[in-house]
């Protein structure tokens, strides 16, 4: 597939070869294949490399502030709940600066997607060392390697309540759109980490790299067992193995099913945003 066929001519800035072409193109074909429309869909964006997608894709969409991705989103949720709302952002912005978001969206189960381009790095600042980079990861804010140990995003998503929990790789196409398509309609919160290369300020984890270190889970693998889950994701810790697929899937009601008072209507239906385009017209 020609990236430039996918964003209908036009040239995202992102660098050669970055895992970012595959999770744009895949990120509108799963859309499309979902039959949702520009109208139909909520996207809130990140900062980052990522967040250039904003530019490129024809939804209702938002350009948030740093780590700010996730509260947007689930505002748009409460305002509007029968509308599918997806959060698209890197691993800096959402495990780092947004980490406190993500874990109360978590916690509260609210009804988004949140597709994370996972590239271990600071990229569009040109290559600082970001939550989920390798211990002893050299970069430019960590010269002499990184200290810390690396955020485990899948344990974290697991304990802390989400119901839909699932890991791809850039250049696993097919399994990204299958995996982005299940997670939007996952009623409940659902995170697809996406492996993304950066292949100009990450020489640590590169397609070979990840190649070498990917399992799918087994067919037989059934993702309703939290302790299973558990140790698969931990397998990225402890023995730096990255399983691919539904790591764990559960049921429990969203956020806003337990809201009585949006039991019938949306907020939006019951004209609690009467004025809000006046409103918003006053600022552009
Ligand atoms: Fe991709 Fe890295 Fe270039 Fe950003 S800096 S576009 S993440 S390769």
């Amino acid at each position: 597939m020609s990236p430039f066929e996918e964003f209908d001519g036009q040239t995202p800035t992102w660098c050669p070869g970055c895992g970012n072409w595959a999770i744009g193109a895949v990120v509108k074909r799963a859309l499309a294949n979902l039959r949702l429309s520009p109208s139909s869909v909520f996207v809130s964006f990140g900062i980052g490399c990522s967040g250039n997608m904003n530019d490129f894709l024809n939804a209702y969409a938002v350009h948030a502030l740093h780590g700010r991705a996730i509260p947007v989103a689930i505002g748009f949720k409460l305002a509007n709940h029968k509308m599918p709302v997806v959060a698209i952002v890197g691993d800096g912005d959402c495990y780092g600066e947004g980490g406190n978001h993500f874990l109360h969206a978590l916690r509260g189960n609210h009804d988004i997607t949140v597709i994370v381009h996972d590239n271990s790095v600071y990229g569009l600042t040109t290559g600082q060392s970001a939550p989920t980079s390798p211990k002893g990861f050299r970069s430019k804010s960590t010269p002499d390697g990184l200290i810390e140990t690396p955020l485990n995003p899948l344990a974290l998503a697991i304990s802390q309540g989400g119901t839909f929990v699932s890991q791809a790789y850039a250049s696993r196409v097919p399994q990204i759109t299958e995996l982005i398509q299940k997670a939007i309609t996952h009623k409940g919160f659902s995170l697809v980490n996406v492996l993304q290369p950066c292949v100009t300020f990450n020489r640590t984890n590169t397609y070979d790299y990840y190649d070498s270190k990917v399992y799918d889970l087994p067919s037989s693998y059934i993702p309703h067992d939290q302790v299973s889950a558990l140790k698969h994701a931990m397998n990225m810790t402890i023995k730096e193995e990255f399983p691919l697929g539904i790591v764990y899937e559960s049921k429990r009601p969203a956020f806003h099913e337990c809201l009585p008072q949006l039991g019938k209507q949306t907020l939006l239906e019951r004209g609690q945003f009467e004025g809000i385009h006046e409103i918003l017209e006053h600022f552009i």
